[in-house]
């Protein structure tokens, strides 16, 4: 079989981009409107007001047309200087991308060692901010959901940390993919930036990316040197004013935004989160049912919006992907970094339920064994079961 043979809907279950529901698409072919025209500033003013919600933020929010990665950039210029201190932690491939972009921009990044498999630790980041008794770092960054490893960072306990320590630093979170899935809370937490795409939670196409930024992070924007142009926050804010933008918007991405927020709208953020929780557990019981290693090893850190899952020694995650693709037209995650060829990945976030969840689990279990990779049958069975009993319950969370 291969994709022109098999019929039916491929399954894209990448941790993002995910499935654009019929809704979004539909929103995103309408014919493109004047981006200086009255029907776009009403656009623009729905979308900054709709969009809060989902960030739990009352603060300004930047929509830029790029992909994620435009984000991290556009945080880090508009809050920090040439040679400022900033600490950030190696939990995944995402964190030593972000890194590297701290690097690049000419900052001085305290890059703490992990193994990929466990979160930041907060108690560590309170002894490092209370060493720093000057004040050097300015900036504690944290990937939320780190994509590659599917260990969650504890953003809430971060933020207590660095009160504990009373250190000024702005923190800043990668929720890429994680906003609009898992549960998120900027002012709550106390997070600075908020750095956000559309292609994962938000069941967008790829394209754009977001900036939540709190008081403390617009006040530090304009003292800040690091030299800045196409992110620049003070240009964006000027022009949203009056619903329009400095440039060129990407008009039909934008239209698909705010179909995606109707969305979760309806179904209530609460609710999406709660399935978002069902359907990790239930993929983790699938796992070490078929007697397959987490790469996650700290239950406390599990991510419900994608599950990575070790290949045994001696099988190549890569060749296994490749095999279900053309048996079956399912797209999975491939390890990345470090992790190439070692891990597959599940992404369960998006436009996503029951029977998408159980159809991406047979794929795999039939892959597994077709692909003679030594595994445990009933890993389905075990994951239907969590289903129905949790069905009973839809507000239970990762009991
Ligand atoms: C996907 C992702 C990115 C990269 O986003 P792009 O849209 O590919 O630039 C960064 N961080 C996390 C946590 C991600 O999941």
């Amino acid at each position: 079989m291969s994709r022109a043979t098999t019929g039916g809907r491929h399954f894209l279950q990448l941790p993002g981009p995910t499935n654009v529901p019929e809704r979004i698409l539909r929103a995103t072919s309408r014919p493109t409107i004047d981006h200086r025209g009255p029907e776009f500033a009403r656009l623009t003013h729905e979308l900054l007001e709709e969009l809060k919600p989902v960030f739990k933020t009352k603060g300004n929010i930047v929509i830029y047309p790029s992909s994620g990665s435009g984000a991290w950039e556009a945080a880090m210029v508009n809050t920090l200087s040439p040679g400022d201190k900033v600490l950030m932690f190696e939990t995944g491939h995402f964190a030593t991308q972000w890194k590297e972009v701290a690097e690049r921009l000419g900052l001085e990044v305290d890059f703490v060692p992990g193994d990929w498999r466990h979160p930041a630790d907060p108690a560590f980041v309170e002894a490092v901010l209370k060493e720093d008794r000057n004040h050097q770092i300015k900036m504690v960054g944290v990937v939320h959901n780190e994509t590659s490893s599917s260990v969650v960072n504890d953003l809430a306990a971060i933020r207590k940390a660095m009160d504990r320590a009373r250190h000024p630093a702005l923190l800043m979170a990668d929720t890429i993919s994680s906003l609009g899935s898992l549960d998120y809370r900027q002012d709550e937490w106390g997070v600075d930036v908020t750095i956000g795409g559309s292609q994962k939670g938000l069941m967008l196409p790829p394209g754009l990316s977001f900036n939540g930024i709190s008081d403390k992070a617009l006040a530090a924007s304009k003292t800040a040197r690091l030299p800045r142009s196409y992110w620049d926050w003070e240009a964006m804010l000027g022009q949203n004013k009056s619903g329009f933008f400095p440039y060129t918007p990407a008009t039909n991405l934008l239209f698909g935004l705010k179909e995606s927020l109707a969305m979760l709208r309806e179904f209530g953020l609460e609710n999406v989160i709660a399935r978002h929780n069902r359907h990790g557990e239930a993929t983790r019981r699938a796992v070490r049912a078929w007697g397959l290693d987490l790469v996650c090893q700290d239950a406390k850190a599990y991510s419900s919006s994608v599950t990575a899952v070790m290949m045994p020694p001696g099988h190549n995650a890569d060749a296994f992907r490749k095999l279900v693709l053309e048996q079956f037209d399912m797209s999975l995650g491939s390890g990345l970094g470090k992790l190439g060829g070692k891990v597959f990945r599940i992404g369960h976030l998006g436009d996503f339920n029951d029977l998408m969840l159980a159809g991406t689990l047979c794929g795999i279990e039939m892959g597994l064994a077709l692909a003679g990779v030594p595994h445990n049958k009933g890993g389905v069975a075990a994951a239907l079961e969590y289903l129905t009993g949790a069905a009973a319950h839809p507000q239970a969370t990762t009991a």
